[in-house]
């Protein structure tokens, strides 16, 4: 266990400045600034909205799969920090994220009533090159949490999609289109939550939604580290 320890510090998933053994979560600097989001947020998309709206004016009007969705992190915060989880082989952050989750949106959560936490799935080539799917990682972390199971087998990414960050909004959304396949019956499922690393411009989470409202699934939220744009 201290080998382990030496060959993977704890780090902050903020700052990545490696913590003081014995201990866990941020640095101490990151903590005395943690940039959660805080209510009253869009009840389509969870970003922070003005006190008397219900909904922000990128969902104002527009139809989305999706019922509702949430996110803990301000985007100026963890950006960095999240970019490190997915590319930079940072897994271990995703148990500081996922208890900063359980914490800050646990009632939200708990209130759903979900069978399942569906990590948004990664084409089997780019899982083989990367070695690991940040966002099932997140979802086991919230699941040990949450007591919600994780049911990753269910549906599959069919279609190798470019970089998200490579395309502007309209182009994100033909990118995504029928980019997943539901493999098993998931009508039992009823009411999952989609957890995802970022929620960007919500084109990926929302064609997924898509795609387990027409296999049967009847309520479908997303949970996220963080959105672009907070
Ligand atoms: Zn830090
Ligand atoms: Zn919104």
């Amino acid at each position: 266990m201290k080998i382990l320890n030496l060959l993977y510090p704890e780090r902050c998933p903020a700052c990545d400045t490696v913590i003081p053994f014995g201990r866990r979560g941020f640095c101490a600097e990151c903590a005395a600034h943690p940039a959660l989001i805080k209510e009253p947020v869009c009840m389509k998309c969870g970003r922070p909205v003005e006190k008397q709206k219900e909904y922000c004016e990128d969902c104002e009007g527009t139809k989305r799969n999706y019922d509702g969705g949430r996110f803990a992190f301000s985007y100026a915060s963890v950006s960095a920090g999240v970019y490190r989880f997915k590319y930079m082989n940072r897994r271990a952050y995703a148990k500081t994220y996922a208890r900063v989750i359980n914490d800050e949106l646990g009632g939200w959560i708990r209130s759903l009533n979900a069978k399942a936490l569906i990590p948004v799935p990664l084409h089997k080539k780019r899982l083989i090159a990367r070695g690991y799917n940040q966002s099932k990682i997140l979802a086991d972390e919230i699941s040990a949490l949450t007591g919600i199971p994780v049911a990753d087998k269910c549906v599959d990414r069919v279609i190798n999609t470019a970089p998200q960050k490579l395309f502007n909004r309209k182009q994100r959304l033909i990118n995504v289109k029928k980019a997943f396949i539901v493999r098993e019956n998931v009508v039992k499922l009823d009411t999952v939550i989609i957890v995802d690393d970022i929620f960007t411009t919500g084109s990926t989470i929302d064609s997924l939604a898509g795609v387990l409202k027409e296999s049967g699934v009847k309520r479908v939220y997303f949970l996220t580290v963080t959105a672009a744009g907070t």
